[in-house]
């Protein structure tokens, strides 16, 4: 596929790609539009001009709104198809997206991004083993890190949909109750251990019915994409709460997404094997056949205040144990259903070496380490000031897809 566009060879939105988002600018209220390299199509002025009017009535308004849900709702069928269009009309030379005074076309930087979905429910696993055993080592037992149902049950819990924000957003630093070490008495104040949690979420679009489960075969008929995905911790906050129900205040007080939703379609291509799950084997209903991991090569970086960015930690999705087909069999298993727009993270994606390690606390294990910034700081959690940026792509046969990047600011607690 050639796109008439200039859109450079390492660029992420490349004409494989065409996420949908949410955007605004000046003059024009929010609405849903596909990236293609610098660029943001309006998918509500395309309509107008009658290019999806076998898909879509004239009169359905899905595009102008400030959430894709009511478009997602019409099915992979229709989203799948208006993509298609685009993806048709950007690789022919007398396309109309070339005419100008249509302002079919605008630049990305000229735009500001929304929140791509109403999140009506927000879950989150975790899946991958090496997070898992390294946080277990960390908090428990080095000899027995995994508890005894981690290989057996794609651990999760069910988080705060209220607070999930797009990127650009910045966040104040969560205040709470800690119990200091060696101290006798909690006390209140501002978390000393922010974190961040590399992640990856996938949000659903398709309902499933109450009572009823979806097959690991069936899983992705109910993904419409993926979405990078920053879940913001609070380790003291955290470490003092979550014995004996698990992740609350240290967990709800901000996750960051970014704000193009990558198509599930235009992965497809980067899947690759998973883990090799005979020992112990899972149970038959988190059995899968062919590939349902993905390459997308994940990396954090902090800015500081005084511009310099250095990147900590380079990861990758095919790290995860639990894949996404298995996440929404074991969680619809027992008739839970599932809505457009929920949103089901992946729990923090560590590489095995520690240069992959997806959060602060397992790079500076548990604070005992420093790591160093290019600009002679150092960290072991995050201060007020940075900015922590998180960026995805897959590329194979010269196919890049990629997610662009979720970044946000951490301000003083209020
Ligand atoms: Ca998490």
């Amino acid at each position: 596929m050639k796109t008439w566009l200039n859109v450079p060879a390492d660029h992420d939105f490349s004409i494989y790609n065409l996420p949908f988002g949410i955007y605004s600018m000046e003059g024009v209220a929010p609405r849903a539009g596909i990236a293609i390299g610098d660029y943001v199509v309006d998918l509500q002025r395309c309509q107008n001009m009658g290019m999806f009017s076998d898909l879509l009535a004239p009169t359905m308004n899905v595009f102008k709104r400030k959430t894709l849900n009511r478009f997602i709702r019409k099915g992979k069928e229709i989203t799948s198809g208006v993509r298609k269009i685009i993806q048709d009309e950007l690789c022919k030379e007398d396309s109309f997206l070339r005419d100008e005074t249509l302002s079919l076309l605008t630049p990305r930087d000229q735009v500001k991004m929304h929140l791509p979905v109403r999140v009506g429910d927000y879950t989150d696993f975790y899946s991958s083993r090496e997070h898992a055993t390294n946080v277990g080592a960390m908090f428990r037992d080095p000899d027995n890190a995994l508890l005894p149902n981690w290989l057996h049950i794609p651990v999760g819990y069910h988080g705060r949909a209220s607070s999930i924000i797009p990127s650009g957003k910045s966040i104040r630093r969560p205040q709470g109750q800690t119990m200091p070490k060696d101290a006798e008495q909690p006390v209140f104040g501002p978390s000393k251990r922010l974190d961040f949690e590399l992640e990856v979420a996938c949000v659903i679009g398709k309902n499933s019915k109450l009572g009823t489960s979806v097959s690991t075969e069936d899983a992705e008929d109910y993904i419409f994409g993926l979405v990078l995905f920053n879940d913001w911790s609070a380790r003291d906050i955290q470490k003092w709460e979550y014995v004996p129900l698990g992740p609350f205040l240290g967990k709800n007080f901000a996750s960051s997404i970014s704000p193009w939703i990558v198509p599930l379609e235009a992965l497809e291509h980067l899947k690759v094997g998973g883990y090799d799950q005979k020992d112990p084997e899972p149970l038959p209903y988190l059995k899968y056949e062919g590939d349902k991991n993905y390459d997308i090569e994940l990396e954090v970086a902090i800015k500081t205040e005084d511009g310099s960015e250095t990147t900590i930690s380079r990861s990758n999705y095919k790290h995860l144990y639990w894949t996404m087909v298995q996440q929404l069999a074991h969680h619809t298993v027992n008739g839970c259903n599932l809505r457009v727009g929920d949103m089901l993270a992946s729990g923090t994606i560590s590489a095995p070496d520690e240069s992959g390690y997806g959060s602060m606390l397992e790079l500076s294990w548990a604070g005992s380490k420093e790591i160093p910034l290019s600009n002679g700081e150092t960290r072991k959690f995050i201060e007020d000031g940075d900015t922590v940026i998180m960026r995805g792509f897959g590329n194979k046969d010269g196919k890049r897809v990629g997610f662009g990047e979720v970044r946000t600011k951490v301000l003083p607690s209020k």
